[in-house]
């Protein structure tokens, strides 16, 4: 990048990050602003440069982090109450792979309280603003990471998407954000939301940006468990597209003499692409459904197939999600007792009324929605009739995108029913907020990668984004595509 060859200092580049973040404040991007932190290691990057030695490949690049990574610079709070004055010892692994390599965070990014929203109103903080519009929402949860990189105040942000949280604000500001296969960045360190479907991704201007990400942050980590091994950076799974043009699957290792269509940078050719003929309805703008048809054109144009495909499980994905996540949830958020982390509400002598007191104070409303309804279906008497269902939905669910796979390379969505609503327009409606998840949480239930890709402007000016889905492990097949999308 451009300090590497000296035409800027990493100084200069954080103090401008830091100067816009600041001119941007009424935005609401921010709550937290790593001035002294961020000054003090680019000085460091810049004497390294000075004195010749190796830099990382993000040496000096500001990036703005979401207030769900911990971290010991300023308090990772969710922006919940909750965990108010809470300094995390450890550092998230994503974070410590991106610091390793030199990026420096310049702030911390607002979101809905845990993650829990769509809108990012569900902040302690307050609601982030759109870039395009101050009068509408910037979607969540990681609305103020999605508008750190819109209003260009950073080159990327990182974000995590647990039922749409990365692909949904990116859409409604205009920029990438990719939601990985399931385990392929470790979550180690980041506030859990739901464990079976949380995400560690990013948002950027660029695919190429994305991918340059992806290769450092993806891989296997001792500490979490799910992650798999880096397939990112070893191999290229293409076995999508052998299946889809009617070849046996392989698993090709990634080498400088590989001749795939999409590795290597060649350019994409040929591949099938799936739209779902369910989500061409009139519940989804008019104006969406247009930028789908153009990009279907450009796609054609460029000599890819366009394949309709039926896939009636997805209708049981919104239903499913509100189950298995609040369960979930409600299972991740016990940890939070006014003991161990941040906020207390009183030195009450009796321990419940401690953990009472403090609960009932600390969480927002939509953080306690999710714990009632997810220690209800949870409890006795209704785990058969609700979880086990839900499970068994999302076993369906995950066959359905298997057999999807097996007849096209990728699928292309919306990313969303409309572009950014009003602020004030849903929040207080929690099952018209909960609609807002209805394309992008079968991902997450089946684990596999989607990619928000712009797809230019409404008439009256606002972004809009499409999805492209493909199999688990497909994530750099997904980001090479999306170029074709251009
Ligand atoms: N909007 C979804 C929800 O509220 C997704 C949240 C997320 O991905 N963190 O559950």
């Amino acid at each position: 990048m451009k300090i590497a060859n000296k035409k800027v200092t990493a100084e200069r580049l954080v103090k401008d990050a830091l100067a816009k973040a600041k001119h941007f404040a009424d935005y609401n991007i921010f709550t937290f602003l790593n001035e002294e932190g961020a000054i003090k290691k680019a000085r460091e990057i810049d004497a390294k440069i000075a004195k010749g030695e190796k830099v990382g490949k993000l040496a000096g690049v500001p990036y703005a982090l979401k207030d769900n990574f911990l971290s010991p610079e300023g308090e990772t709070t969710a922006s919940a109450h909750i965990l108010q004055g809470f300094t995390s010892p450890v550092t998230a692994t994503a974070v410590a792979k991106l610091e390793a390599e030199g990026a420096i965070m310049i702030g911390r990014t607002n979101l809905d309280a845990f993650a829990h929203g769509s809108s990012t109103e569900n902040s302690y903080f307050g609601p982030t603003l759109n870039a395009f519009d101050r009068e509408r929402v910037a979607g969540g949860s990681s609305g103020g990471s999605a508008v750190a990189v819109a209003l260009d105040i950073v080159e990327f942000a990182t974000g995590t998407d647990t039922g749409g949280s990365i692909r949904q604000p990116a859409s409604f500001n205009g920029v990438y954000g990719l939601k990985p296969t399931y385990g392929c960045i470790s979550r180690y360190g980041v506030v859990a939301m739901a464990s079976s479907t949380d995400c560690i991704g990013f948002f950027t201007k660029t695919p190429d940006d994305m991918d340059l990400l992806m290769s450092i942050a993806s891989g296997q980590d001792s500490k979490d468990m799910t992650t798999l091994p880096d397939y990112y950076n070893t191999e290229l799974e293409r076995s999508h597209l052998g299946h889809a043009q009617g070849r046996s699957p392989k698993l090709t290792v990634l080498d400088e003499t590989s001749s795939s269509s999409i590795s290597n940078n060649h350019k994409a050719s040929g591949c099938r692409v799936g739209i779902i003929k369910d989500f061409d309805n009139d519940s989804v703008d008019a104006e969406i459904r247009q930028a789908l048809k153009e990009k279907c054109e450009l796609l054609k144009s460029k000599g890819h197939e366009i394949v309709e495909l039926e896939m009636p499980s997805l209708k049981y994905a919104l239903s499913a999600y509100y189950i298995i996540v609040p369960a979930e949830v409600a299972s991740n958020l016990s940890r939070y007792d006014g003991i161990r982390y941040g906020f207390r509400s009183d030195d009450s002598a009796v321990l419940d009324d401690l953990y009472d007191h403090t609960r009932s104070e600390g969480f927002m409303p939509e953080n306690k929605r999710r714990i009632m309804i997810g220690n209800f279906v949870l409890s006795s008497g209704f785990y058969d009739a609700y979880f086990l269902k839900a499970a068994k939905a999302r076993t369906l669910i995950i066959k359905e995108y298997e057999k999807a796979f097996s007849k096209v390379d990728f699928i292309l969505t919306p990313v969303a029913p409309n572009p950014a609503f009003k602020l004030g327009e849903k929040v207080n409606d929690p099952v018209a907020m909960y609609l807002e998840d209805v394309m992008s949480v079968s991902l997450n239930l089946a684990g596999v990668p989607g990619l928000t890709v712009p797809a230019g402007k409404t008439k009256t000016g606002l972004p809009l984004g499409l999805q492209l889905v493909g199999p688990r492990r497909s994530d750099k097949n997904l980001i090479e595509f999306a170029k074709e999308l251009k």
